[in-house]
């Protein structure tokens, strides 16, 4: 690792530009999220350790918090909204257990962050967001990046699903609902899809995954969460 003196004297002498520097400093910001948040907890998938580590979290978050982009924890955005923690981001993309071309419904676009994750693993994903400020400017922001082709952001209502789009190889939940919606559950592919999400009052949840072969849906607790409320018909009054 690069002081900034040594890098600023670098910079000089072969006229690189601030913005190599800023590239090469989260880089190493994002490979020691990964060793430390990630791996050295648990998180296994190197499908999903590869995403985390190329997906520029920095672009994702306030200009304010640029410093603590990699940070082990949710930070806030706006519409009084936040980006999930970087460990949960990798454990529910984890558990969902998804791969490259399978279609995917987010549910809590907010940053696009996630949805980033999923995209950059090869998922086909569907975002849904709820406040159309959120939802603006993360399809900006994920155009900029250039997942476009693989993500499509909507505003609307994501606690009863998206029935046009089912089955679903995969549903992520990035809010809390207070129980599980019928809706989420009869839109999983019958073949082993999955839905993760956080379930519980407001105030603390537990991850839960719903894996459904057939006309049987199995459930299992990963343990618990804190994520803001699911607002909506199949969530929590708004
Ligand atoms: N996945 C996001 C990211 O990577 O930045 C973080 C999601 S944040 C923890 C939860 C999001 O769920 C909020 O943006 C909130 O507005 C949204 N939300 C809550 N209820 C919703 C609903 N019924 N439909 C769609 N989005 C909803």
């Amino acid at each position: 690792m690069l002081g900034p003196r040594l890098r600023a004297i670098l910079g000089r002498m072969t006229g690189s530009s601030g913005r190599f520097w800023a590239e090469r400093s989260a880089a190493d910001e994002r490979d020691r999220m990964v060793e430390r948040q990630l791996r050295h907890r648990g998180i296994v998938d190197e499908r999903v350790l590869a995403a985390m580590l190329v997906v520029p979290r920095e672009a994702f978050v306030d200009p304010a918090q640029r410093a603590l982009a990699y940070a082990d924890e949710a930070l806030p955005i706006p519409s009084g909204q936040t980006i999930s923690q970087p460990y949960i981001v990798a454990r529910m993309t984890e558990l969902l257990g998804v791969g490259p071309r399978d279609r995917v419904l987010e549910i809590g676009t907010g940053s696009g962050y996630q949805a980033a994750i999923l995209a950059e693993m090869g998922c086909r994903v569907t975002t849904i967001e709820r406040h159309a400020e959120l939802a603006d400017g993360a399809r900006a922001r994920l155009a900029e990046l250039g997942y476009s082709d693989r993500i499509e952001v909507r505003v609307g209502d994501g606690s009863v699903g998206d029935p046009g789009g089912a089955p679903w190889r995969g549903i992520l939940v990035a809010a809390a609902a207070p129980s599980i919606p019928d809706a989420l559950r009869e839109q999983l592919d019958p073949a082993g899809g999955r839905l993760v999400l956080p379930v519980g009052p407001r105030d603390h949840q537990d991850l839960i995954v719903v894996t459904r072969n057939g006309n049987d849906w199995l459930e299992r607790n990963d343990g618990p969460v804190a994520f803001v409320p699911l607002v909506g018909e199949g969530g929590f009054p708004g």
